[in-house]
């Protein structure tokens, strides 16, 4: 049997916890999409407002972005100037964290920023 070669790498991984909220097969509280992005609030909120904006493309670490990808990765950025201006603290200011392998913390491996805000926040980080 001749094994056939995908002529481009598949855009979502059926063991991500993230690809599964994208297809609703876990249920999250979505609070913006469009056809590159989605978002909604992270289940354990370090702040008042604790949102995750993700690509609908699987993307493991910021490690694997492509060359290819700079438009869809500017879009997540365009989601959050939309979600800051909607949750009303576009103007007081916010913090958007994306970590990347297990020195910074990341636990689901499908790029995600933090869009954290509705208080003031520390900085540096821990
Ligand atoms: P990381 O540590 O990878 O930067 O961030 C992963 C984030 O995903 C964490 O803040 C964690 O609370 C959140 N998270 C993990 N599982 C779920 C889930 O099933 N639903 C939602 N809404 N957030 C999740
Ligand atoms: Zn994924």
């Amino acid at each position: 049997m001749v094994e056939t070669i995908p002529e481009t790498i598949p855009e979502t991984n059926a063991n991500c916890l993230f690809c599964k909220i994208i297809a609703g097969q876990i249920p999250a509280d979505i609070v913006y999409e469009s056809d590159s992005a989605i978002a909604f609030r992270d289940i354990n909120p370090q702040a008042p407002t604790h949102v995750l904006i993700i690509p609908r493309k699987h993307i493991a670490t910021i490690n694997d972005i492509e060359v290819h990808d700079s438009a869809l990765v500017g879009s997540l950025y365009s989601a959050v100037r939309d979600i800051a201006v909607t949750e009303g603290f576009a103007d007081d200011g916010y913090r958007v964290v994306m970590n990347c392998n297990a020195a910074a913390g990341q636990t689901v491996f499908h790029i995600h920023l933090h869009l954290l805000g509705g208080r003031s926040l520390g900085w540096p980080p821990g």
